[in-house]
C-alpha cells in the first residue's frame, strides 16, 4: 500500500496570508484544494512538497456570482456545486454537463474547478467546456495580479503558465450572445470514474435563427498534449449556413487538427474516428440549441 510522505500543513484564513506563506516557502510549498489529484501524486512520489497550503478557509473563493449573463466562479467551488448549480445550468449548460461527468459523486464533492484547471491534464473535463465559453482565469501572486485567457493558459501535459507562489482565484466566463448553443460529449469505457478517451466541446452562435454562423469554437480533448482548438474546422464553419453536410466537412477537418496517441485507453486510429463522430454530434446539438434560443445560452 502506498503511504503519504510526511509534510507540514497550513490553513491560512485570507488570501494575503496564503500568498505570504507560499512566497516564504518558495518551491517547497504547494497549494492544496480538494486534494484528489495532488494527494494521489504525493503517494506515487511524483511530487514531494514539504508543506501544503490549504485554501479551505480562505474567504471569497467559494462563490458563484455574475451579472448580465456573465459568471465568475471562485476557484474553490467544487465540481458538484457546479454540476448542481441552477445558475450554471441556465447560463452555461455545457459547463454543467462537463462537471456532471467528472469522476464519481465522491470525487466531485471534493474536486474543485481550480484544481481541475491547474492540473493541466490533457483529459481534464472542465477545460474543454471553459475554453469554448471563452473563459479567463485570475491569478494572484505576492504583489502581482493578472488575468489570463484560458486559451493562453496551458503549455503542455501537466504544465501551464501559472508560476510558483501564484494562486488561481477566479474563473470568469463572459455572457453568451443571442442564438448561441453548445455541447460537451465525453467518451469513456464506463459511465462513471472514467478519464476521457476523447472529449469534444463545441459552441456556435448564429446571427439569427435561420442565419449564418458568426462565431464558433470547437475544442478537442485527450487527443493532443493539451485541449486544442480544431482550427481548420472553426475556419470552415465561420460565415456559413449550418447544415449536416457542413458539420460533416468540419468534423473531417477536425481530425487533422488532432494528434492522438495510442495508449491503454484507446488506439490513435479509434480516437481519430471518435473525433470525427463527436465533432459532428456536438455541432448538431449546438446548432439546434442556438436556433431554438433567443438569449445566449451555451
Ligand atoms: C478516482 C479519481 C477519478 C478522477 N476522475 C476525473 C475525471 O473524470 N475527470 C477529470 O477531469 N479529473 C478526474 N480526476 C482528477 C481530479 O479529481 C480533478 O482534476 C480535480 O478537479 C482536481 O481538483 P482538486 O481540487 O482535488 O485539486 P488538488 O488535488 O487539490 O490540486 C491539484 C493541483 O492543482 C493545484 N491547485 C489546486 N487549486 C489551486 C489554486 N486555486 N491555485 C493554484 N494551484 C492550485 C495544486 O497545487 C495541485 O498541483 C480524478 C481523480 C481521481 C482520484
Amino acid at each position: 500500500m502506498l503511504l503519504l510522505p510526511k509534510f507540514d500543513y497550513e490553513e491560512p484564513k485570507s488570501l494575503p496570508e496564503a500568498l505570504a506563506m507560499l512566497s516564504e516557502l518558495k518551491g517547497n510549498g504547494k497549494v492544496v484544494a480538494g486534494g484528489t489529484d495532488l494527494l494521489v501524486n504525493m503517494k506515487k512520489g511524483t511530487v514531494r512538497p514539504a508543506c501544503l497550503v490549504s485554501l479551505k478557509k480562505v474567504d471569497g473563493l467559494r462563490e458563484i456570482s455574475g451579472e448580465d449573463g456573465s459568471l465568475a466562479i471562485g476557484s474553490h467551488v467544487t465540481v458538484s456545486e457546479i454540476a448542481e448549480s441552477d445558475r450554471v445550468a441556465s447560463a452555461f449548460p455545457v459547463l454543467a454537463r462537463s462537471a456532471s461527468g467528472l469522476g464519481s459523486p465522491l470525487i466531485r464533492n471534493r474536486a474543485t474547478i481550480g484544481g481541475n484547471i491547474v492540473t493541466a491534464r490533457p483529459a481534464a473535463d472542465l477545460p474543454p467546456a471553459l475554453l469554448v465559453l471563452g473563459a479567463s482565469v485570475e491569478l494572484k501572486g505576492k504583489g502581482k495580479d493578472r488575468t489570463v485567457p484560458l486559451d493562453n493558459f496551458f503549455t503542455g501535459p501537466g504544465t501551464s503558465v501559472i508560476e510558483t507562489g501564484e494562486v488561481l482565484t477566479r474563473i470568469v466566463i463572459p455572457s453568451a450572445p443571442p442564438y448561441t448553443g453548445g455541447d460537451y460529449i465525453k467518451l469513456g469505457h464506463r459511465a462513471a470514474l472514467e478519464i476521457a478517451i476523447v472529449a469534444v466541446a463545441s459552441r456556435l452562435t448564429l446571427d439569427k435563427p435561420d442565419g449564418v454562423i458568426v462565431d464558433v469554437r470547437v475544442i478537442l480533448s485527450s487527443v493532443a498534449p493539451t485541449a486544442v482548438h480544431a482550427v481548420s474546422a472553426e475556419k470552415a464553419l465561420t460565415g456559413q449556413h449550418p447544415s449536416e453536410e457542413l458539420f460533416a466537412k468540419a468534423a473531417a477537418l477536425a481530425v487533422g487538427d488532432s494528434s492522438p496517441i495510442t495508449d491503454i485507453r484507446g488506439g490513435a486510429e479509434y480516437r481519430r474516428d471518435m473525433v470525427n463522430t463527436l465533432v459532428k454530434r456536438t455541432l448538431l446539438k449546438a446548432f439546434n440549441d442556438a436556433r431554438a434560443m433567443k438569449g445566449g445560452n451555451a
